[in-house]
């Protein structure tokens, strides 16, 4: 089972978030809920009594995620009802919120990993490598290797110990060594061929991508059923053709009923659009049963579309796309989501315990903070970092950082800080600095 959640995960400052548990062989929606921070009329003044009130959650953004899905998993009245207990959840690695799902249910609760997000983020580790690895930036590299995780998940379903070995072979297998490959190598079942797509040499790096594998590998069994978060995505589709970003629903109930109807559609198709104006006695409705009609033809004639192979091809090449874009904007924004981060913490837990350990929080006292400040060029989202600087209780660090551009005169006013013929200046003074991957 999972749930899925849109403007609760990435972008921490949302006013309202959704989540939604799909049965994993039904793909139908079990159950699923709305967290609204904001309401236009009580901001205003009103009593929550006076309208339909739908804001229900106060605390922050980034807590939305993790409440909504342990009220989902461990509250659900329809689940209870039926007497269903979630023992397996496919989600993204999100620690958080598969800790409070933990904290709050009374039985064990085993978790997946969701192939679509593993996939990425297999992609991310690669081109965090490519950034010291020369040999990584030949643009057949990385996409050859997604192939070869791919390959190696989808022939290896069900396995965790041939998945495992599958997977600690790709990095020999890049380096021309195939004697542990599969089925998936062309060498495999051709042992006299010489042709080999991707051939590396550099042997540090070997090291890397079998450190990367191994970990993977190591993890297998979270991800050997070969789960994938389609149905998630189609749903959180149809949400985002109703609840436009545009227009900000979030201030009242119409988000709420937005997310219903996205629910509706995606369980019972557009003909449930009749099964409401029955129920509201509103008539003539002509249109919107044919509109209906209309409507689930083209959703069964997409889904046979998407099922052949020219699809999936150019759903790759788009996929490769969007990919290399998001690494661009990633490379001006910095990264905003840091992957894996449950992958990452999990490795030496053993899957069927009731993890507790990563649910616990730290209280301020056990924490040891450091507050830093940076001082940049400018605004803008390319201005450089020209001074950081750093302190907790004991001691301190201050660092300047060459420049690369000029210093906007806004930003000279507040810092003090001209860039004159390429040297760092303060309040007119010259001052050492240093190339910024040093600091
Ligand atoms: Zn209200
Ligand atoms: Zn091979």
């Amino acid at each position: 089972m999972r749930w899925s959640k849109r403007g609760t995960g990435r972008s921490y400052d949302s006013l309202n978030g959704y989540g939604a548990i799909i049965g994993f062989l039904s793909g139908k929606i079990l159950d699923y809920g709305t967290r609204n921070r904001k309401c236009r009329l009580c901001d205003k003044g009103h009593d929550p009594n006076d309208h339909d009130c739908r804001k229900n959650f106060m605390v922050s953004a980034k807590a939305m995620e993790a409440d909504l899905g342990a009220e989902l998993t461990n509250n659900s009245q329809i689940l209870k009802e039926t007497k269903l207990n979630v023992r397996v959840l496919i989600d993204d690695e999100d620690s958080s919120t598969i800790a409070a799902v933990r904290r709050g249910s009374s039985h064990s609760i085993l978790k997946l990993a969701d192939n679509n997000h593993l996939r990425k983020d297999l992609v991310n580790e690669l081109y965090e490598l490519k950034k010291i690895h020369s040999e990584m930036s030949k643009k057949e590299v990385i996409p050859h290797l997604q192939k070869c995780f791919g390959y190696a998940v989808a022939q290896n379903k069900g396995n965790v110990n041939l998945l495992a070995a599958s997977l600690r072979s790709i990095p020999d297998h890049v380096f021309g060594d195939h004697e542990n490959c599969g089925d998936w190598c062309h060498r495999h079942s051709e042992p006299n061929s010489q042709s080999q797509t991707v051939l590396l040499k550099d042997q540090w790096l070997r090291e890397k991508l079998r450190a990367v594998f191994d970990k993977y590998a190591g993890n297998a069994s979270k991800f050997s059923s070969a789960a994938s978060s389609q149905a998630n995505e189609s749903f959180n589709n149809t949400v985002a053709h109703r609840n436009l970003k545009k227009d900000c629903h979030s201030l009242s109930e119409s988000s709420d009923y937005r997310v219903a109807s996205a629910v509706c559609t995606k369980n019972k198709g557009d003909g449930y659009l009749e099964r409401v104006q029955d129920i509201l006695k509103v008539s003539p409705r002509k249109h919107s049963a044919l509109f209906a009609a209309k409507q689930d033809r083209m959703r069964i004639k997409r889904a046979e579309m998407g099922k052949l192979r020219t699809s999936k091809l150019r759903r790759n090449i788009l996929r490769q796309q969007r990919e290399s874009l998001r690494k661009v904007k990633e490379k001006s924004e910095g990264t905003m989501y840091e992957p894996n981060c449950g992958l990452d913490l999990d490795i030496a837990v053993n899957m069927e315990q009731d993890d507790e350990s990563s649910a616990s929080f730290l209280s301020p006292d056990q924490c040891h903070f450091i507050y830093f400040d940076l001082e940049t060029s400018g605004l803008s989202l390319s201005a450089d970092i020209l001074q950081i600087a750093a302190a907790d209780q004991d001691s301190s660090f201050m660092v300047y950082i060459n420049p690369s551009q000029a210093v906007t005169i806004s930003a000279s006013k507040v810092t003090g800080l001209e860039n004159i013929q390429g040297e760092l200046f303060h309040h007119g003074k010259k001052v050492d600095s240093i190339p910024i991957k040093k600091a």
